[in-house]
């Protein structure tokens, strides 16, 4: 099953408060959640080991990617480049297709998807090795 940031944390508050708060005052860091957004700035979602993943632009920190709330805040730079506000996520609107292919595989390791892969792609790596 893929899985985005939603099988630990409800959303993207719900982050920010039980990973964000803490990793700010570990690191020292001034940081104030927020729930803005800027316009500026995005990332994309893709698959790693079978989870809904986006890199931070600004330090390529990675993030769960929540699929009911397309934000991102990064939790290494705080989004400090974009005014500590939170960036939209672009999620592929294919994704449940992409995720019924890649489901199909037994090892989470083998469920990956990167944006500029074509879909049909993933169903031949299916076909050869054998995945049904
Ligand atoms: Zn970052």
């Amino acid at each position: 099953m893929i899985r985005d940031g939603t099988y630990r944390f409800v959303n993207q508050l719900d982050i920010q408060i039980k990973c964000g708060i803490p990793m700010a005052i570990e690191h020292q860091i001034i940081w104030n959640p927020t729930m803005d957004i800027n316009q500026f700035y995005f990332t994309y979602a893709y698959v790693n080991h079978g989870r809904w993943i986006a890199d931070c632009p600004f330090c390529n920190h990675s993030e769960f990617v929540f699929k009911n709330d397309l934000f991102f805040t990064c939790f290494h730079c705080f989004n400090q480049v974009a005014g500590g506000k939170r960036i939209k996520v672009i999620l592929d609107p294919r994704y449940q297709e992409i995720e019924n292919i890649l489901n199909k595989r037994r090892n989470k390791e083998n469920q990956n998807w990167f944006i500029y892969e074509e879909i049909e792609k993933l169903e031949i790596e299916n076909s050869i090795m054998g995945v049904i």
